[in-house]
């Protein structure tokens, strides 16, 4: 498909003042603040090496920075930096920081399943567009849910298009290598076209129990710290809602997490079956139950940087194509340990 992206070849410095501000640092660089000459408007910039991987990401995230809940892309610039080849890409700038640092901002006992709900149509309404236009997100996490501002009118949207895979509807190649064949994958993982969108119906479904009670689902018991075990408990869908928190909490929410976390993505719900779902389409109408939220997430703050983590992996272990390069690489590592054992002999 031909970009939609006009790449601008003039410098970025004509039209725009780069800031020093850091608004955030990620696996590919800093996101810095920038403001436009003409409007003196602020704006986040993010600066990628510009190698098709990373135009790939621009040119998904563009496509779908119209949707009211995906962060826009306002201008690409193709220029050197330092005579490296860059891509800047200018977003709007959201400085109303993460979901959950906002959550656990708020005042004690005014966060209502209500409102989770609301939150929920937000995202989930972003990867239904997504899901329409054949892209799967595929990195849907804490860390990319960003607020506008931090008024309560503040508008919750979806970042970081850097594993975004276009799916094509008629049964995507999942392999691109034609020399390495993961016979370990399950072939119904690999031939299943519904496989990377179903990773952000699980995503929605981890934020969706966090949202309702503070900590991840895939904690063995609340309040335990994050054992070895985890990653198979996250396997074999072993979670519950046992604890006070969960008592006053709807059967409609538990239905609907219930379906979005099944194991096998076969039978996970889709995004389409999450938004008709009574707890997405009746957002207005949940209890106004006050959840135990933001006491949990505040209790367990010093845990959070092990949830994104392992959430990390989770993903990670789900995108099947990035999989298959870890291994290919961990393979090519013990070959260059045999060779330096070698070479040592
Ligand atoms: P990476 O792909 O390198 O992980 P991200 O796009 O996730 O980069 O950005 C890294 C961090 O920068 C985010 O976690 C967030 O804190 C911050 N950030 C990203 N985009 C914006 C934005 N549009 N406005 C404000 N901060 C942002």
């Amino acid at each position: 498909m031909a970009s939609l992206v006009k790449y601008k070849t003039t410098p970025i410095k004509d039209e725009f003042i780069i800031g020093t501000q850091v608004l955030g640092v990620g696996i590919n660089g800093k996101v810095v603040e920038c403001e436009r000459k003409s409007t003196r408007e602020k704006y986040a910039l993010k600066v990628l090496r510009d190698v098709p991987k990373a135009r790939r990401e621009v040119e998904l995230h563009f496509e779908a920075s119209r949707h009211p809940h995906i962060v826009r892309i306002f201008e690409v610039y193709e220029n050197t930096y330092n005579d490296v080849n860059c891509l800047f890409v200018v977003m709007e700038c959201m400085a109303g920081g993460e979901l959950f640092t906002r959550i656990q901002d708020r005042a004690h006992g005014a966060f209502t399943e209500r409102e989770a709900s609301n939150i929920m149509y937000s995202i989930c309404s972003a990867i239904a567009y997504l899901h329409h236009m054949n892209i799967a997100h595929r990195d849907i996490k804490p860390e990319n849910l960003l607020y506008t501002d931090n008024t309560p009118h503040g508008v919750l949207k979806l970042t970081d298009f850097g594993f975004a895979k276009s799916v094509s509807e008629s049964g995507e190649k999942p392999l691109e290598t034609p020399c390495y064949t993961p016979y370990y994958v399950a072939p119904e993982v690999l031939s299943s076209k519904k496989y990377d969108k179903s990773c952000d119906v699980w995503s929605a479904g981890i934020i969706a129990y966090i949202l309702l009670c503070g900590y991840p689902p895939f904690y063995s018991h609340h309040g335990l710290p994050i054992s070895p075990g985890m990653k198979k408990r996250i396997r074999a869908g072993q979670y519950n809602f046992s604890g006070p928190e969960w008592d006053r909490v709807s059967e409609a929410a538990k239905d609907l997490i219930r379906k979005c976390l099944r194991t096998d993505p076969a039978e996970r719900a889709t995004i389409d079956d999450v938004m008709r779902h009574k707890w997405i389409t009746h957002y207005n109408k949940n209890p106004e139950t006050v959840l135990d939220t933001t006491k949990i997430l505040l209790e367990q703050r010093s845990q959070w940087p092990e949830v994104e983590e392992e959430m990390e992996k989770a993903l990670a272990s789900m995108r099947v194509d990035e999989v298959h390069i870890k291994s290919l690489r961990d393979a090519n590592n013990a070959l260059l340990e045999k060779r330096m054992q070698n070479r040592q002999k």
